[in-house]
């Protein structure tokens, strides 16, 4: 990105932007977690695809860990503890997924995808993840608690597909099942357009996690970028084909910490600067 803002995005104008564009019927949101990027670096490196969509909407930076010193309580700031912020729009307090073993979340609290299909029973909705516990334990799909609230399509858990994906110590079998990813999220799109849809990246955590900032890392980022690019384009094509109108969002669940850029979970200012970019053109003040 060569971008750069510093306003504050809050979940809770994410959640309002997709329950609001979904109201008008014909509209496509796509919601994308990429997995670990912190702000500085997403700046840093060359994301032509990014900056395509930004140029269009905007790029804000963000945070996540909830509010230090505030009201709200400190959160993690690890995937799966974020996931659920962003889904819900709630720190832990109230989500209450504390880690990645996502234990017992607070289904009281709904999820972008129960709000929608709650107002729109026939709008269509998917998944497009590696990990399995995306559809199955933040969405709650089957799950009494969620109302055995029901996605149309998914494409996920791929993590446990060792015959397809051999894990490698290089960790490359991550960059291939993101790409396998992709590839679902962009043939959904082309065939069935679901209204709402979310789609997560995992490698660039992973290298981060190997390589710290390092040129590994950048090239990950880069990687995700041509993905992001791949979805972006099918987008556009259906916008040009069918006048639809789509909204999507693009962000990151965590940074990572200040000396090695491995690590991550605490509360140091770049693991908890995110950043989102999105296509959208209105956004409030409070952006
Ligand atoms: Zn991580």
């Amino acid at each position: 990105m060569r971008m750069k803002g510093n306003g504050i995005f809050s979940v809770t104008v994410l959640l309002f932007c997709l329950t609001a564009s979904a109201q008008k019927g014909a509209k496509k949101a796509l919601f994308i977690i990429v997995d670990g990027i912190p702000a500085d670096v997403v700046e840093k490196v060359a994301t032509p695809n990014l900056d395509q969509i930004a140029a269009t909407g905007h790029y804000r930076r963000a945070y996540v860990g909830g509010e230090k010193d505030g009201y709200s309580p400190q959160t993690p700031t690890i995937s799966a503890v974020s996931y659920n912020s962003l889904l819900t729009g709630t720190w832990v307090n109230k989500h209450n997924v504390w880690d990645n073993n996502i234990k017992e979340p607070n289904y009281n609290y709904w999820t972008i995808f129960r709000l929608y299909k709650e107002q729109y029973p026939k709008g269509k909705t998917a998944v497009f993840s590696s990990w399995t516990d995306n559809r199955t334990k933040f969405v709650g799909e089957g799950l009494p608690q969620t109302g055995n609230l029901q996605l149309d399509d998914h494409f996920d858990g791929y993590e446990l597909d060792t015959v397809r994906f051999p894990h490698d110590k290089a960790g490359d079998f991550m960059h291939r099942i993101d790409e396998q990813v992709a590839t679902d999220a962009v043939a959904t799109i082309k065939k069935s357009a679901p209204e709402l849809s979310w789609m997560y990246l995992e490698y660039t955590d992973d290298m981060g996690h190997m390589y710290g900032d390092s040129p590994q890392f950048y090239a990950a980022v880069e990687k995700m970028d041509q993905q992001i690019g791949r979805i972006w384009a099918a987008i556009q094509e259906r916008q040009k084909r069918f006048g639809e109108d789509w909204l999507i969002f693009i962000t990151t669940d965590h940074g990572r910490d200040e000396k090695t850029g491995r690590g991550h979970g605490g509360q140091s200012p770049r693991q908890r600067t995110t950043w989102m970019v999105t296509n959208l053109k209105r956004i409030n003040a409070y952006t």
